[in-house]
């Protein structure tokens, strides 16, 4: 790639959504990798609502030394109502202008890149995009920034609740993230070795749940455990527990929710090593003229996928993934 013909000088970035383990890492991959190429990067804090806000600062290689081991995000991250208006985004175009930046990196998920679609059709400012979120929903990319860090934390969480549902014979429902998409959930349980694993994309009923917990007290297992992902609904374990309790009383019936737990952390190898990756690729995919895109990696090849496409739902690894559980599970 040659990067001589750029006319770009000051590239923003900013994290925006949902935190996700990581994103510094990112963030410094795009400022040092603006400085290798002799570009000026420029912090956006609080995602769209500090674009709104013109909470903009010139970052330098300092601004960002010792934040690669650090969960959440220096840049601090917001869900914005405001960028939903035209208004809003007008507001943020003249900021931007204002600060010099004819570039941008979006670190986020999903509602990140629709926000970014919608703003780059509007003004003609070019936007790449780099995924960060736990859920590991988007296509295009293998893997999300973050989503190693929060199946590692889970799995951890769950080994933990299995010490002491073996120790009292019983039944744990735990509860992980995962919006609408049940990929933490599928991980983690075959990590930690889940008796069963409820997730959005292929619902599973109570009586076959039921079924699946007798057999294993038939098998006299000590303990059970069942991971839920919320699938946009916090305490949705719990309602599925009460239903179970109902009818299986063999173990005793209990409940975690790891909610915001898998948010946190410091972000593991596997997501150092992606986000440097990716925040490299983003700002060279920027100065190679690329706009309107999320960079990935798949195979270990990075790769460009458009907004449109990265924003649409993977299913073949979840039916994979669901199939070597329920092998595993027995
Ligand atoms: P994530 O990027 O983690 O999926 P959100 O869904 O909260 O997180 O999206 C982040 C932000 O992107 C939203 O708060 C909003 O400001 C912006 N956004 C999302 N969807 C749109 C849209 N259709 N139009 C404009 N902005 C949007």
């Amino acid at each position: 790639m040659s990067f001589a013909s750029s006319p770009l000088e000051r590239i923003g970035v900013f994290t925006s959504g949902g935190d996700a383990p990581g994103m510094n890492a990112a963030v410094r991959a795009v400022v040092r990798t603006c400085l290798y190429y002799q570009k000026q990067s420029v912090g956006i804090f609080r995602g769209y609502d500090g674009m709104i806000a013109g909470d903009i600062k010139d970052l330098s290689s300092r601004s960002v030394s010792n934040i690669i081991q650090r969960g959440g995000t220096i840049l601090k991250s917001a869900r914005s109502l405001e960028f939903k208006t035209k208004e809003g985004r007008r507001q943020a175009y003249e900021n931007l202008k204002s600060a010099g930046v004819d570039a941008l990196v979006a670190i986020g998920g999903d509602g990140t890149f629709r926000g970014a679609t919608l703003f780059s059709s509007e003004y003609d400012i070019p936007v790449v995009g780099i995924p960060g979120t736990i859920d590991n929903d988007l296509n295009g990319t293998d893997y999300t920034i973050g989503y190693d860090t929060a199946v590692n934390t889970a799995a951890q969480a769950i080994d933990k609740v299995r010490d002491t549902a073996s120790s009292h014979n019983r039944l744990f429902f735990i509860e992980v993230m995962g919006r609408d998409s049940g990929q933490i959930a599928l991980r983690a349980s075959i990590a930690a070795g889940a008796e069963a694993t409820m997730i959005p994309e292929q619902p599973m009923d109570i009586d076959e749940l039921v079924r699946i917990l007798e057999s294993g007290a038939e098998r006299k297992k000590s303990s059970s455990l069942v991971v839920v992902a919320e699938g946009g609904k916090p305490g949705r374990s719990i309602d599925i527990a009460r239903e179970v309790n109902e009818r299986f009383s063999y173990y005793d019936t209990k409940v975690t929710i790891l909610g915001h737990l898998l948010r946190g952390g410091s972000p593991t190898v596997a997501d150092r090593v992606l986000a440097s990756r990716l925040g490299v690729a983003a700002v060279e995919g920027l100065l190679n003229n690329i706009s309107g895109q999320m960079v990935g990696i798949v195979n270990n090849q990075i790769k460009f996928t458009p907004f449109g496409q990265a924003t649409t739902q993977h299913d073949e690894l979840e039916k994979e993934m669901l199939r070597i559980a329920t092998i595993l599970s027995v």
